[in-house]
């Protein structure tokens, strides 16, 4: 892996799809790591520059919930219609077997595939967050990196992966200009202690971190919190000390519009997963409701099949209309752009001036979001963090070799333990 260099950009001649915004061609000027110009005047030519006036422009697209290591098992569709039954059948027949160079391998084949998709950054919750660390460094691509916190799979001991969370914490948080960030990983309400969950609290308010945790995905999630705490999830969340602006929270299906009200107060933000709620049968979450109550909902992509935010905003929108809730399209997109910004902690999802420089040149001249997200093009150039990851349809922070050979390695691995 190679981390470019950066030089100024300037992209001549671009139409831009921004969030909420009609189309603009125009010019943008790259310094550093943001957007220095833009607009139709004449920018310094001393770095590169890129005639893009047949492209389209959108800012980067973010999967604000992920687990790398699950991404080389993630096309095992199976038959179940419980998290349970997969997590048994699936995640923890393989988590136990994940060595850091497993969990590196997966990271390599995964990124250099978001790279292929114009999937520039991850909140990324798993195991060997070391290794997968070092892959997003060098890969040149966002990060909020946390340790799955939990009492099974690969940890029988939640203390000691919370102690593997705070060193990920000491080596990678705000690390290359704040590309990575990191944050407090406690699995979901069914799989950590609530004394671990008052150590997480403790240590957030402290290092004021973040926390990154699944909530309410499946109804057994709500039930068991009122059975044993005898609150609801998010209540109980709220009197833990959990919530918070830097606190994000997976799925959400089963939340009461009480709770989504205290996630509008303390302003924490959902990650809606709607193809993976799908495939579990979990449910459909109330974003219209979420929206509406001015509650941040950003998406991502677990452990759906297809691992691609263009089939997951589309299925966002078409899940909203199932609920009889629509979204509009420009909403779906938002889920992937500017609402990420909280996420990641940096201005980004926009292509603004000011704003950091994360910005993908589609190989496609669609003038509409909803042409581009059905039509999935290949990205052309992309930008992060002012620096070219993907020139002229090429990944150039990853070598191809290098994926295929880590791709090779980690399928076999689930070749040796699923039999497939
Ligand atoms: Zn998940």
């Amino acid at each position: 892996m190679n981390l470019p260099k950066r030089e100024p950009i300037l992209l001549e001649n671009v139409l831009i799809l921004n969030p909420g915004e009609p189309p603009r061609r125009t010019n943008i000027y790259v310094e550093e790591d943001y957007i220095a110009g833009l607009g139709s005047e004449s920018y310094p030519k001393h770095g590169i520059v890129i005639d893009a006036s047949k492209y389209t422009v959108t800012p980067g697209l973010y999967a604000s919930h992920t687990h790398l290591g699950l991404y080389p098992v993630s096309k095992i569709i199976g038959e179940w219609i419980h998290l349970d039954e997969w997590a048994e059948k699936i995640a923890w027949k393989w988590e136990p077997h994940l060595s850091p160079e497993d969990s590196k391998n997966a990271a390599i084949m995964a990124v250099y595939d978001y790279l292929s998709k114009g999937i520039v950054g991850v909140a990324d919750m798993h195991f060997n967050m070391d290794a997968v660390a070092e892959v997003i460094y060098h890969s040149g691509i966002r990060g909020n990196l946390s340790v799955a916190i939990m009492n099974r799979s690969f940890y029988n001991d939640e203390w000691k992966a919370l102690k593997d969370n705070l060193e990920l914490v000491s080596k990678w948080h705000n690390r290359d200009n704040k590309r990575i960030i990191t944050s407090l990983g406690p699995c979901s309400i069914r799989l950590v202690s609530r004394e671990l969950l008052d150590e997480v609290a403790r240590i957030k308010n402290e290092k004021s971190l973040g926390v990154h945790m699944h909530i309410a995905e499946v109804y057994d999630d709500e039930k068991y919190c009122t059975d044993n705490y005898g609150a609801s999830l998010v209540e109980f969340l709220y009197q833990r000390g959990i919530l918070g602006e830097k606190t994000i929270l997976a799925h959400g299906v089963w939340l009461s519009s009480k709770e989504i009200e205290l996630l509008s107060i303390f302003k924490s933000t959902i990650i809606h997963n709607p193809i993976t709620n799908m495939l579990l049968g979990s449910g459909i979450a109330k974003i219209r409701e979420m929206i509406d109550r001015n509650v941040n909902v950003a998406i991502g992509l677990d452990v759906s099949p297809t691992q691609n935010l263009f089939d997951e905003i589309f299925t966002a929108l078409l899940a909203s209309r199932l609920r009889r809730t629509p979204i509009s399209v420009v909403e779906a997109y938002k889920l992937a752009t500017i609402n990420s910004s909280k996420v990641f902690n940096v201005k980004i999802g926009i292509v603004r001036e000011g704003f950091k420089a994360d910005i993908i040149v589609w190989d496609t001249r669609s003038k509409r979001i909803e042409d581009l997200i059905l039509e999935k093009p290949r990205p052309y150039y992309i930008i992060v963090d002012g620096r070219i990851l993907v020139n002229e349809g090429e990944i150039v922070s990853i070598d191809r070799k290098e994926y295929l050979k880590a791709k090779t390695r980690i399928m076999s691995r689930v070749g040796e333990i699923f039999g497939i």
